[in-house]
């Protein structure tokens, strides 16, 4: 789907609603970003676009700007959060690798030391 409007059963739109609680650690006007349920590390946490897309690969072809700006913000989660050794950067594409919420979401992990690679 590269639908863009809300999805009424995606947990991450009704989470970029207002619908769902979420820890919510930064805002723009295209992205929203707040911590994991399940971290992975210290810090986990996902920025996803405000908008509905189902991965990455839709994301870049129906509006490759938030691409960037997705990038950005975990940037700048990175900084608040004093990840200055490194942080990692993550999109699971498709159940194989582990995607199980379909509404496209860059993991930012840090404060550990990460091992490759990843299982
Ligand atoms: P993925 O497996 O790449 O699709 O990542 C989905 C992530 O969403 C997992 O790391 C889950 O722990 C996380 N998750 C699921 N439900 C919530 C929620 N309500 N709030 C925050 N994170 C969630």
């Amino acid at each position: 789907m590269s639908a863009s409007s809300p999805v009424e059963d995606c947990l991450f739109c009704r989470i970029v609603a207002g619908d769902v609680p979420a820890d919510v650690v930064h805002r723009s006007d295209t992205t929203l970003a707040f911590r994991d349920v399940n971290p992975q590390a210290p810090t986990h946490v996902l920025v996803v676009p405000q908008e509905h897309h189902v991965d990455a690969a839709a994301l870049a072809r129906d509006a490759p700007a938030t691409v960037a700006h997705l990038v950005d913000a975990a940037r700048m989660v990175a900084a608040a959060e004093g990840l200055d050794d490194g942080y990692r950067l993550v999109f699971n594409a498709g159940a194989q690798a582990g995607q199980t919420v379909f509404h496209v979401h860059l993991h930012l992990l840090g404060g550990r030391d990460l091992g490759w690679p990843p299982g």
